[in-house]
């Protein structure tokens, strides 16, 4: 079995009620690992974790990251931290850039904090392609950014900053994983901040026209939930040396247009209801804060990590359409 020096190793996940966290807690779950959930239920749901709650390996700890006594007893005897809790969306830091950096920047501090004090080995975190900022270079790698276009660009790339100084300050070993545009099971599709794919997925499934911001022809690397949760298992247990203390495109290293997108999930979908197939997209003004094109180079993790994607963005997409199909049909 492959990661299996994580037997009986304690992980720490934050944001582990949420999108991503639930989904690495499953994954840890699975290779005997005890997961330690943090998680204050700001976007994320008890719904998620529901399953795991009896399970003999997992406890839940409600608490906010905003508070650093909280952080502390989180990370008390952990062996690595998956820090993915933070609040997302670059909307929703344009409306309230406040209470964005405070969790992202304050609450990341104070994770970084707790886990240097608790002798944490290993912390892994959620970096974002925001940070590639309005660098118009295509595939992007990892040492080319340009300007933050957003709040909540500027606490990931914060992020990044702090998580290097914690090395050479601390001594604290850390990776950042730049997710590109993430998607699969448990992603919320409701409000105001829901991401793309599960918003378009839900009104196409009630047959209500999806909004495309502007004329469909901007990209991104939309990657699989399953790529992601392989590139974190490998960011915990490489013991290649430098491969450390790096950050890492996590990414499937390919782009597809939202034209594109909402082609697919209609190919998928319509084969649960044909009907689908004959609903009509409408456009939208672009979004602030948005770039046209985005799709990662995912060399260095090849290279350094021996990632490979397991699912590509049409395979991924089937599986996701398929879960959404299954939960969401009334
Ligand atoms: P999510 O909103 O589903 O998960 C975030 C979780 O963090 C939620 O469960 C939420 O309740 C929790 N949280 C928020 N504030 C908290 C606080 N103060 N204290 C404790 N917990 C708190 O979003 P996600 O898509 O699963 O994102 C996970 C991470 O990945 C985030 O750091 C996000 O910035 C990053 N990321 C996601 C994507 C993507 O495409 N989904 C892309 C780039 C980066």
């Amino acid at each position: 079995m492959m990661f299996k020096n994580l037997k009986n190793k304690t992980v720490l996940v934050t944001g582990g009620a949420g999108f991503i966290g639930s989904n690495l807690c499953e994954a840890l779950l699975k290779l005997d690992v005890k997961v330690r959930c943090l998680d204050n239920l700001a976007t994320g749901f008890m719904h998620n974790i529901q399953p795991f709650l009896n399970h003999k390996n997992f406890q839940f700890i409600e608490a906010d990251i905003r508070n650093l006594e909280a952080c502390q007893k989180a990370c008390h005897q952990v062996d690595c931290v998956l820090h993915q809790a933070a609040l997302g969306s670059v909307p929703r830091s344009i409306k309230d850039p406040i209470t964005t950096n405070a969790v992202n920047v304050d609450g990341f501090l104070n994770m970084l904090i707790a886990s240097r004090d608790q002798q944490v080995k290993r912390f892994v975190y959620a970096a974002s392609s925001s940070t590639y900022g309005d660098s118009i270079k295509l595939p992007k790698k990892e040492d080319e950014i340009g300007a933050p276009l957003s709040p909540y660009a500027i606490t990931k790339y914060v992020n990044e900053l702090y998580a290097t100084i914690f090395k050479s300050s601390f001594n604290l070993d850390t990776i950042g994983l730049r997710y590109f545009n993430v998607f699969g099971r448990k992603q919320d599709p409701n409000g105001a901040y829901a991401a793309v794919i599960p918003k378009f997925v839900i009104q196409l499934m009630n047959h209500e026209a999806p909004v495309i911001n502007g004329d469909g022809s901007n990209s991104r690397d939309f990657t699989y939930i399953d790529n992601v949760i392989r590139m974190n298992l490998l960011a915990l247990t490489t013991k290649t040396e430098s491969a450390l203390n790096q950050i890492y495109n996590t990414a499937v290293g390919d782009r597809t247009t939202l034209v594109q997108l909402v082609h697919s999930l209609k190919k998928y979908l319509s084969k649960f209801d044909p009907a689908i197939a004959n609903v009509k997209e409408i456009h939208g003004p672009n979004r602030l804060g948005d770039i046209p094109h985005s799709q990662a180079s995912i060399d260095k993790a090849v290279k350094l990590l021996n990632y490979k994607p397991t699912h590509n963005f049409e395979s991924g997409l089937k599986n996701a359409v398929e879960w959404y199909w299954e939960q969401f049909k009334s």
